[in-house]
């Protein structure tokens, strides 16, 4: 006999009718001889119709009173759940987040899991009923009793979070697609079922716009090793599992908020070539890096984006043993980059800096925290050190430095986040995911971002320490952080731009905060770019192998996509376009990487 817990999202349990198959299905599952905890979501737009009322009412309504008003689409459905098994004559009870004591931080509208008390749940368990849970919910403490919610989509962070307090055997998602696709079904009809992901791959997917998992589930199912699985509410088909690497053992205390860094990786075999204003024109970086990608060289972090005079930087970094080749190719097609548009520019120029030490933190913790790259940044302030790429992804954030200051960068991270440092080691990815992962595992979408720019920051250390501070204590996270590679004399202050990421809803708390520490920051303009997409393809696959960047990119530029920002990690490449490419690009690279299946989906309405 297993211990199970199901989720059930809106979809799934969007009319009576559905709430009455989802009754027969636990039922079924319970004749098994399994015993069943339930997860539930609110019914269908139920969420979504709440939020509109409130704005009805109030611009800015308090999010104290959100978290009371979104908490009562799911109490709907966990007593309508578990009425209709009743009605089959399934013993089931309901509860609320409070009532199970699912105790979270005091953050209003998103709180995160703090621990969540099993004795209820055991005893009606082993009365024999099914116990069905509202997701989404939780309270900020057992004694204020305040009701707070975990952040949209956040019911499938509650059934994981119970799968892992209860050590359930299993969490089933069950949802309004077959598993986890190739892309989004909605966007792209001919993306196909994958049967398997590992976390790693799904948490970035899920924070690069696949909504199809909360990126806070993964993060606990990977954390504790959570057997999870993704499938449809409609049909009996496997669905996809997500799989986790065997987890050191953690305490259930404090569930989300584990230690955010668990190691400090460096790499100080690399050297990084920058190529300096690049036209702003469809099918550059496919140029560039599909050259490349003919020489066999392998590309670790690229970077780009647009600055001053509508031109790009475009910089990247390789072995030191492939630099002499991957600097031949940078300038053997640097005078074929000339700008039409404005011929005072020149050809592109090209700069190389042969001695780089790239340093990484790393952990699953870092999720959602913009506190922790901000962290980073201002440890190698402190111990000097100039940061000259940034990269980020869910799960780490690397800088590229000079060689010299490794040491230095290393010891400063390892006491500051209390670990032990080692070698960047690609073989811990395993043989299977290396063998057997396909190079690009899915493609995600997200059009809930806008682009941020600040001109002229002065170029010393602590200048990116500075700014993700200031927004992370504004609880805001950044994404895609990139200085141009070029610098400018302003007054007789060596100045880069840098340009970065933030969700949409973020942009204009961002741009405030930045304008008004502006003067103190020594920076000047700050600008706003709403109509962006951001299109990602994510694969363990791609490391080591050359030319997957050079595919991407070359997918654009047949498309005349012009990519405004490119930014890497060593699973995942994100690239920035004008709003209204971003279905097209997506539907580009997907079919470019050879996702795309025969089958059309058609998903529900
Ligand atoms: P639920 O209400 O069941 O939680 P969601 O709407 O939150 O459902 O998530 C399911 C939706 O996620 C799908 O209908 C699909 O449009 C979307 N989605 C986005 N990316 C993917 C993907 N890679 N695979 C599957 N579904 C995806
Ligand atoms: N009902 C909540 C939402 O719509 C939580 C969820 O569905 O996961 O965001
Ligand atoms: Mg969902």
């Amino acid at each position: 006999m297993a211990l199970i817990v199901q989720k059930y999202g809106g979809t799934s349990v969007g009319t009576v009718e559905r709430i009455q198959a989802v009754a027969q299905r636990v039922k079924k599952t319970v004749a098994e001889g399994h015993s069943l905890v339930v997860v539930v979501s609110a019914m269908g737009k139920t969420t979504d119709g709440l939020v509109k009322l409130a704005h009805e009412i109030s611009t800015h309504p308090s999010r104290r009173e959100m978290d009371m008003l979104l908490s009562t689409g799911e109490q709907v459905s966990i007593a309508l759940l578990s009425m209709a098994l009743q009605e089959l004559d399934q013993p089931a009870i309901s509860l609320t987040g409070a009532q199970v004591g699912i105790v979270t931080e005091a953050h209003h509208t998103r709180a995160r899991i703090l621990s969540i008390e099993t004795e209820r749940i055991q005893r009606h368990l082993q009365q024999g009923e099914v116990v069905v849970v509202a997701g989404f919910q939780g309270i900020s403490s057992t004694t204020d009793l305040e009701i707070t919610t975990l952040g949209r989509g956040g019911s499938d962070t509650s059934a994981v979070a119970l799968a892992a307090a209860l050590q359930a055997d299993a969490c089933e998602i069950y949802t309004d697609v077959p598993g986890i696709l190739t892309a989004d079904p909605r966007i792209v009809p001919d993306a196909q079922l994958m049967s398997e992901i590992t976390s790693d791959e799904m948490l970035e997917l899920a924070s690069l716009g696949a909504k199809v998992l909360h990126p806070r589930a993964v993060e606990i199912a990977r954390n504790y090793g959570v057997t999870l699985v993704v499938r449809s509410s409609w049909e009996d088909a496997p669905g996809t599992r997500v799989v986790s690497p065997i987890p050191q053992a953690r305490p259930l205390e404090g569930l989300e908020l584990v230690h955010p860094v668990d190691a400090v990786e460096f790499d100080t075999d690399q050297a990084k070539i920058a190529l300096l204003r690049v036209p702003d024109r469809p099918g550059v970086a496919a140029r560039l890096f599909g050259e490349i990608a003919l020489q066999n060289l392998d590309v670790d972090l690229i970077i780009q984006s647009i600055h001053e005079g509508n031109t790009n930087d475009i910089a990247f970094t390789v072995t030191q043993s492939s630099l002499h080749r991957a600097e031949a190719v940078a300038a053997a097609i640097a005078p074929a980059l000339r700008n039409h548009a404005d011929p005072t520019l020149g050809e592109a120029e090209v700069m190389v800096e042969r001695q780089i030490a790239k340093v990484s933190i790393a952990g699953a913790g870092m999720i959602g925290r913009p506190g922790v790259a901000a962290q980073m940044f201002a440890t190698l302030a402190a111990a000097d050190v100039n940061i000259q790429m940034i990269s980020t992804s869910e799960v780490k954030v690397s800088c590229a430095i000079d060689a010299a200051d490794c040491d230095r960068a290393i010891a400063a991270l390892c006491k500051e986040f209390e670990v032990t440092s080692s070698p960047a080691n690609l073989e811990k990815w395993g043989d299977r995911s290396q063998e057997m992962a396909p190079i690009v595992r899915g493609a995600a979408l997200d059009l809930n971002q806008a682009r941020l720019a600040i001109r002229h920051v002065p170029d010393r250390p602590g200048m990116a320490a500075q700014l993700f501070r200031l927004l992370a204590g504004k609880g805001i996270s950044v994404d895609m952080i990139i200085q141009s590679q070029r610098c400018r004399l302003i007054n007789g202050v060596t100045t880069r731009d840098i340009a970065f990421t933030v969700a949409q809803a973020d942009a204009d708390a961002a741009q405030t905060a930045l304008k008004e520490a502006s003067p103190e920051l020594g920076c000047s303009e700050v600008t706003v770019d709403r109509a962006i997409a951001k299109v990602s393809v994510v694969g363990t696959g791609m490391i080591g192998r050359p030319g997957v960047a050079a595919k991407m990119f070359e997918a654009f530029a047949q498309q005349q996509i012009n990519i405004q920002m490119i930014a890497t990690s060593e699973i995942k490449i994100s690239c920035v376009v004008a709003e209204e490419e971003g279905v097209r690009a997506l539907q580009a690279v997907h079919a470019a990487f050879g996702l795309a299946g025969t089958e059309q989906f058609q998903v529900p309405a």
